[in-house]
């Protein structure tokens, strides 16, 4: 059988399905671009949840992100958030937001200050805006309130003693039980992905209750692994404060984790509701620059796809999405082989100390744009200028050591689209 090429045109292309690519889109479409967006999960499914903005400033915790930021732009001018300004991260930060609670996802709004979030083994980090979900931690944490973490008999990675030990010193009224999950005894591995999807029948949700409210004790709140349902996760999470009678939160788990799974799901059905083309989990092979449009070339299961674009937004992400890569001599772009602003030389990747605050430079490696976010050699000369880039496949920022990787994903997004808006209502 001869399959057809499936073609698709639009004034927008989005290569990459992370929060860069999906921001893109959101954006996109709110703004009336016609928009595809190609890409496979990538890192989503990894993150935390937790949506940073700016987290630490040399090698400091910061309680201001703003401040933060000033000081950032002042020290380092090539940042990508040196390119945007306060006023367009707060649209951003609120347009993606919003995006998101429309779509039956709850986050806390943006602010002023970070809030300090826990991490999986008991640490704690400062982040922008964390989901519903888990929002309560903050407040029970801040009074040092009773709280009993729970986790579940053959839940690998998730340690409720753990964290207890780790955060007794500051936080003393911190207790650990564990739990068999109902219809998963058996003391086999379980997965937090596949509770999260149990949690979505009422009966398992009244049976984990009756469970938990036996060894409740004298909390005043419950935590536990990020575990309450996939696709209507506010909903469970209100159903089982009813059914317990206390305020829960959820801790993130290590990876994959189920915050990073409801965003990819969620996003990937409501952006093709909301009138974007989407082609999941698939990979662009191939782009070519024609003098009238863009050219995506990929496949899937049904053969061919040619996608036509005015302009592209390549947000691709780094060496794990696969948006770089390198060999032993030096970091490539692995789709177009735009060039990469890197270190002269391997020997220059890594600095001596692994613990060095100023990092490695072998991650602020990545392409350089200019204001408008299109993507330059380096001599500063636009490649095309249809063709821009956003999220942490950019140069300039460390996004691990600054904690900014949700932050810089919907900023430069924002920024791109908005150029892209911009130029588009001046051919029309
Ligand atoms: C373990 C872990 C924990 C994290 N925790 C946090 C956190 O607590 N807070 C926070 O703010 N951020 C966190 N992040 C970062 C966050 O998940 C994103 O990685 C970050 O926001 C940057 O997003 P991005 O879209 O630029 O890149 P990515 O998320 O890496 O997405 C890149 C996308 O491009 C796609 N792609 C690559 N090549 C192609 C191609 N040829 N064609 C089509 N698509 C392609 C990939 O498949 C992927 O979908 C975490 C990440 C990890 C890995």
């Amino acid at each position: 059988m001869i399959k057809k090429t499936r073609q698709y045109k639009s004034e927008l292309a989005v290569i990459g399905a992370g929060i860069a690519g999906c921001a893109a889109t959101i954006f996109a479409l709110s703004r009336g671009i016609k928009t595809t967006q190609i890409g496979n999960t990538g890192a989503l499914a990894y993150t935390t949840g937790y949506f940073d903005l700016l987290g630490a400033h040399q090698a400091k915790y910061l309680q201001d992100p703003w401040q933060g930021l000033q000081q950032l732009r002042k020290q380092q001018p090539e940042h990508p958030y040196a390119k945007v300004s306060d006023e367009e991260i707060r649209s951003a930060f609120n347009e993606f937001i919003t995006a998101l609670d429309k779509m039956g996802l709850h986050y806390s709004s943006p602010g002023q200050n970070n809030h300090l979030a826990m991490l999986p083994a008991g640490a704690c980090k400062p982040t922008f805006c964390l989901p519903a979900t888990m929002q309560k931690a903050t407040q029970a944490m801040s009074s040092k309130a009773s709280v009993l973490i729970i986790d579940f008999v053959g839940l690998q990675g998730f340690s409720a003693k753990e964290i207890v030990a780790n955060l007794k010193s500051q936080w003393p009224r911190l207790r650990a039980k564990r739990l068999s999950f109902p219809e998963m005894e058996t003391g086999a591995q379980v997965f937090p992905e596949v509770m999260a999807r149990a949690m979505e029948v009422a009966t398992t949700r009244e049976e984990f209750a009756r469970r938990l409210k036996a060894i409740a004790g004298d909390a005043e709140y419950i935590a536990m692994p990020a575990m309450l349902g996939i696709h209507k996760a506010d909903f469970i999470h209100a159903e089982m404060e009813k059914l317990l009678g206390l305020p829960i939160f959820e801790i993130p788990t290590i990876p994959p984790a189920v915050p990073g799974i409801r965003l990819r799901e969620i996003l990937e059905q409501q952006l093709s509701v909301q009138g974007a083309t989407i082609v999941t989990q698939q990979k662009v092979k191939r782009v070519s620059f024609d003098e009238d449009v863009i050219r995506l070339f990929l496949h899937d299961i049904y053969g061919q796809v040619e996608v036509e674009a005015n302009n592209v937004i390549l947000a691709s992400g780094r060496f794990l999405s696969g948006g770089l890569k390198s060999d032993q001599y030096e970091i490539r772009e692995a789709l177009i082989d735009l060039p990469i602003y890197q270190p002269q030389g391997r020997e220059n990747w890594f600095s001596e100390s692994y613990f060095d605050a100023n990092g490695h430079a072998v991650n602020r490696s990545g392409l350089e744009v200019n204001d408008q976010f299109q993507v330059m050699d380096q001599s500063a000369k636009i490649i095309d200028n249809r063709l821009y880039a956003s999220g942490i496949v950019l140069a300039h920022q460390d996004w691990i050591r600054q904690r900014c990787g949700a932050g810089l994903a919907i900023a430069t997004s924002f920024k791109a689209v908005n150029a892209i808006a911009q130029k588009l209502s001046a051919v029309t």
